[in-house]
């Protein structure tokens, strides 16, 4: 056992890297020697601990069960050619975590406990991270907090623990997207916890989603709660859309997670010398244009895929391919945020750590 500063180390005492077949990963389904674990308890983050990845044992009052006050992130890991390895942004999954957490009326975690809690399980987990840009190895890291106080009054938990998973993954989607606008379901509501990245939207969403997968789509394109008439979020992804030569995407509000690709992908466009517009996006416009064919591309931003863009859009009875345009956005976009991603161009940003 080893003792740094802040967090207590316990290795594994072997690897289990030699069963992974790195050339054939299934998303989110293979995870790393160890995980980070933080317990709160008596009104304070306890001393943090990097632990062999191991099941939890909690009692099946525990809160999390009962009344799903969860929240977690979804960020990654990037090996450069050199064997350096990038995260990107990791102040925004840090900040987004805490927001989501408090709108769920859980603690705060402390700063320095999340980023040297990161680095010194990367440290450990390194071998874990592949290069190759090409095949969009990385590692994805899943921070997560849940309520582990047991007891079943619907108040909320005295006690949590914050943990942090590693995934080794590969390029995600690599066929183009099929949408469904939503016209009944929604996602989130006004003053709701849209914002958050909180389990139970998530939840919320398979029943929908496996609704239009029925169909043959892959997602659904989310729509305001109260008209259906604006367009919010793509499934766990923002949406953007390009109107003849015009890059659109709808402000985010109470409803609509805040991603950080899309924050990356609306900077890198203009850096790019493309027009964006932050605005609402009505289904009528989108639809319209869809159909005049004024609508050149559209496509989702995410951790898990930087971009994918959409070659389907339906709403109710109607369908329209799209065709990819010459000069398509969304791949140069996606080229030159990976390229920071992956320390392959300069980052004029600063978004790498
Ligand atoms: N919206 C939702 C609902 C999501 O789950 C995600 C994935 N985190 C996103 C958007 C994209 O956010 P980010 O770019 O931070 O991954």
């Amino acid at each position: 056992m080893k003792t740094s500063s802040l967090v207590k180390v316990t290795k594994a005492e072997k690897s289990k890297i030699d069963q992974v077949d790195f050339d054939n990963l299934v998303f989110g389904k293979t995870f790393t020697d160890h995980m980070f674990v933080c317990d709160f308890k008596d009104g304070q983050w306890q001393t943090p601990e990097i632990l062999p990845y191991q099941p939890l044992t909690l009692d099946p009052s525990a809160k999390v069960f009962h009344y799903g006050q969860a929240v977690f992130e979804g960020m990654k890991a990037y090996k450069d050619t050199d064997g350096k390895v990038w995260l990107f942004r990791p102040e925004e999954n840090y900040e987004r975590i805490n927001k989501s957490s408090a709108r769920l009326q859980m603690p705060e975690f402390p700063r320095d406990f999340f980023f040297e809690g990161l680095e010194q399980l990367l440290n450990l987990d390194k071998e874990w991270i592949k290069s190759g840009q090409a095949d969009g190895n990385a590692l994805y890291i899943r921070p997560f907090v849940i309520a582990s106080q047991p007891g079943v009054m619907a108040s909320p938990s005295t006690e949590y623990k914050f943990i942090i998973i590693c995934s080794p993954v590969q390029a995600y989607y690599t066929k183009d997207v099929k949408v469904k606008i939503a016209d009944y379901y929604s996602r989130a509501a006004n003053g709701g916890f849209g914002a958050a990245k909180a389990a139970g939207n998530y939840a919320g969403q398979f029943y929908p989603t496996r609704l239009v997968q029925e169909e043959g789509f892959d997602q659904v394109i989310w729509t305001d709660d109260t008209t259906h008439e604006y367009l919010e979020e793509a499934g766990t992804m923002n949406i953007f859309f390009r109107i003849n030569d015009t890059l659109v995407t709808c402000p985010t509000s109470d409803r609509i997670l805040d991603g950080v690709t899309r924050k990356s992908v609306i900077a890198m466009a203009e850096k790019l010398g493309i027009t964006v517009e932050v605005r609402k996006v009505t289904v009528k416009e989108i639809t319209e244009a869809a159909a005049n064919g004024t609508l050149k591309e559209s496509f989702g931003s995410g951790t898990a895929a930087v971009i994918s863009p959409i070659g389907t859009i339906a709403y109710k009875d109607q369908v329209w391919d799209l065709e990819k345009p010459e000069n398509c956005y969304s791949a140069t976009i996606k080229k030159a945020i990976l390229d920071v991603q992956y320390n392959a161009a300069e980052d004029t940003f600063g978004w790498r750590h």
